[in-house]
Formats: C-alpha cells, sequence, structure tokens
C-alpha cells in the first residue's frame, strides 16, 4: 500500500537551490514513487494547482515566492543493474538519487562510461532535461530510456532518445514537456567495451602532466574531478549554477566577421559548418570578469559562472545576466541565452 502524501506548508527554498537565493514554497510534497504523483493529481486542494518540479536546484534561478504552485520535490531512490548486453551494462536509477553518486557507484561496480560527467551537482532525473554534458560527453552519449508521470493524466510512460529530440543543453523537456511530466527514473546504458574520452583540451594537459597515455576510468574521473575543483566554485561555500549561459553557435559568416573585428575571439569549428564560440570569452572581452551588480557578480575565475556574493536575490542575478547580455550584443550583435531556468 503507498502511504499518505504529505505536504509541507511555507517552505524555504534558500537551501534547496545552489544560488541560495531566497523564495518560499508555499506547499511542497516530496515525490517518492509514481503513485505520490498521481495522489497529488487527486488532490482536492492540490490536483489543479500549477506543479514546479524540483531536483537539486542547481539549475535554476528563484526570483520570486511559488506561492500558487504545488512544488514536487523528486526524491525517487535507488539504483541497479537491470540488463547485462553484449554492447552495454544498462543502469537504472531513481530521478531523486544524485547524479555525481551515481557516476561513482558505476565506477565502483566497474561498469564506467559516466567519468567524464563527474561532480556535475543535481539530480539524476533533471540530468536529461538539459541533456548535460561536459568533457566531450553529454547524457545523450549513454541514455537508453526514462520514465515519467504525466502531471495531467496521472499515467506514467517510458520514452526512448526518438522522442527526447537531445540537443547542446536541450531536450522535449525544455520545449513541448516543459512542466508537463516528473521524471522519476532513468536507464543508461555503458559501452562495452569501454574506452576513454580524452579529445578534450584538459584532459590532454593532463595526459601531458602525468604521461599516463591509457588512463583508465578511474583516471579520468580523478583528472575531471581535479580540473572541475580547479575552475568551478563549490556551492557549498559560493552560490552558482555553473555555466549561466549556452556557448553561442553562429554561422561562418558570421565569425569571420567577429575575427575580422576580434582575431582572438576564442571558437570551435562544428561539422555541419557552423561554429561555436566561447560565451565567457566574450563575457570577458565585455570587462565583466570579477564584476557585480548589487550582491550578484561574475566569477573572477570563469566569467561564464555567475555567483552569489552573499545575501543575492534572483532579481539581482536576472539584472546582472541582463546587463551582460546587452554588453555582448552590443560588442558582437550576440543573443546570450542563459542555461538555467528562471522561476
Ligand atoms: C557548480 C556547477 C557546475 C555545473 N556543471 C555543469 C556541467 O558541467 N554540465 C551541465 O550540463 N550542467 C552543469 N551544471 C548545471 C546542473 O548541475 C545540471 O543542469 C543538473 O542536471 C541540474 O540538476 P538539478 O537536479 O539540480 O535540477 P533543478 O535545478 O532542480 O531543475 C532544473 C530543471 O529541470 C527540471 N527537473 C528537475 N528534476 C526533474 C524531474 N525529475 N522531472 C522533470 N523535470 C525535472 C526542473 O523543473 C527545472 O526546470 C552545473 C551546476 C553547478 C552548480
Amino acid at each position: 500500500m503507498t502511504a499518505a502524501i504529505d505536504v509541507e506548508e511555507n517552505v524555504s527554498l534558500r537551501d534547496c537551490n545552489s544560488f541560495g537565493l531566497p523564495a518560499v514554497a508555499r506547499r511542497l510534497v516530496r515525490v517518492r514513487n509514481d503513485g505520490d504523483v498521481r495522489q497529488v493529481l487527486a488532490h482536492p486542494q492540490l490536483g489543479r494547482a500549477p506543479k514546479f518540479v524540483l531536483g537539486g536546484g542547481s539549475n535554476i534561478v528563484l526570483t520570486r515566492d511559488l506561492a500558487a504552485h504545488v512544488v514536487l520535490k523528486v526524491e525517487v531512490r535507488g539504483m541497479r543493474l537491470v540488463d547485462e548486453r553484449a554492447d552495454a551494462w544498462i543502469v537504472e536509477s531513481g530521478a531523486g538519487e544524485g547524479w555525481h553518486d551515481l557516476v561513482r557507484w558505476t565506477l565502483e561496480q566497474g561498469w564506467p562510461g559516466l567519468e567524464n560527467l563527474a561532480l556535475i551537482p543535481g539530480t539524476v532525473g533533471a540530468a536529461p532535461v538539459q541533456n548535460i554534458g561536459a568533457y566531450g560527453v553529454e547524457l545523450k552519449d549513454r541514455f537508453e530510456s526514462l520514465d515519467a508521470v504525466d502531471l495531467v493524466t496521472g499515467r506514467s510512460v517510458t520514452l526512448g532518445r526518438d522522442v527526447l529530440r537531445f540537443g547542446y543543453r536541450d531536450s522535449v523537456f525544455k520545449h513541448e514537456l516543459a512542466g508537463k511530466s516528473v521524471i522519476t527514473r532513468v536507464r543508461l546504458a555503458l559501452p562495452r567495451p569501454w574506452y576513454p574520452v580524452l579529445g578534450y583540451l584538459d584532459l590532454e594537459r593532463k595526459m601531458a602532466e602525468t604521461g599516463i597515455r591509457a588512463p583508465d576510468a578511474r583516471q579520468v574521473f580523478d583528472w575531471v574531478c581535479a580540473v572541475r575543483s580547479a575552475k568551478l566554485p563549490d556551492p557549498a561555500r559560493i552560490g552558482n549554477v555553473g555555466s549561466f549561459f549556452k556557448n553561442p553557435v553562429v554561422s561562418a559568416e558570421q565569425c569571420r566577421d567577429i575575427i575580422g573585428r576580434d582575431p582572438e575571439v576564442v571558437h570551435y569549428p562544428l561539422p555541419d559548418g557552423s561554429v561555436k564560440l566561447a560565451a565567457g570569452w566574450l563575457i570577458d572581452a565585455c570587462g565583466w570578469k570579477g564584476k557585480s551588480i548589487g550582491r550578484a557578480g561574475v566569477y573572477e575565475k570563469h566569467s561564464l559562472v555567475l555567483v552569489n556574493r552573499g545575501g543575492a536575490t534572483g532579481a539581482e542575478v536576472v539584472t546582472l545576466a541582463r546587463a551582460i547580455q546587452e554588453s555582448v550584443y552590443g560588442r558582437f550583435g550576440i543573443r546570450l541565452e542563459p542555461e538555467p531556468v528562471v522561476v
């Protein structure tokens, strides 16, 4: 029998978002299985209210209290091996497990493949939402399928990659399915045989420094953790959501035009002929590194990261982000798109 859901009232979300922004959830329900979602939908007071799905809060900017919404805090647990195919280990995880805990656990079991994605904060359930990626690997490269509960019908569905339309920090959950379902379980295919993914500058540097040409997965994991810890602020000490803007993709012609004016611009040609620009470089070039507006600032070591300098509000973060967008547009004619969800 499923236990009755517990509705918590006036819950502070300050510790539930990695920016440490102040906001209060008028009603919050912890979701531990699909049945809990269905109970919320059938509830006389909660059923018709809008819902906000919360994972670890490491990719959201809270600008206000969630007074009308019911916050569904996803806490579905459990990690297990569900299939052993010739080409892959299939691992299933509850959406409420910590992403980094899953990476570490799979490595400990001898099923490598997630090591490049080590130390990304947040929950497993949110990983497909923006197709998390780092050091040459994206979630989509390891994705098998997921289970979700429809927030209108309460039906549980299993979705494969064909419907999810993964893109660069993008999926169907940022478009047609935004706010429409709760992901409860995710299955990943960890490749057999395993091979390291090393074509990334920071990892190539580590190989050169250590002289290790054929690292095992544990070695790659340690390198990724070391590089990330040196570069990114720890949200436990300095509030942030990682990269605040996506790296913009422009046409080859637009890129040539920018290079004509700024020969130093950091850019990466893509297979389709377009070019990805480093958003951090564009922000740096506009003189934002280390600057602040109110109590929100641009991290000194990495201009792509906006930080809470202590007591910042969501409105201050948004004001800073807009000012950065305007100056990058003014100088380069490029509109930077935020990566986190502004609530
Ligand atoms: C220091 C730092 C470094 C980071 N580095 C990276 C990086 O290298 N690569 C990268 O891709 N990201 C990175 N991020 C961003 C963030 O960690 C990821 O986007 C992560 O997947 C967010 O998980 P979360 O559980 O905190 O999601 P939340 O912030 O809680 O939610 C994010 C969005 O997903 C939705 N959502 C959450 N859970 C579910 C669910 N179960 N079902 C349906 N919708 C859901 C929410 O409604 C919201 O729209 C970084 C963040 C920080 C703070």
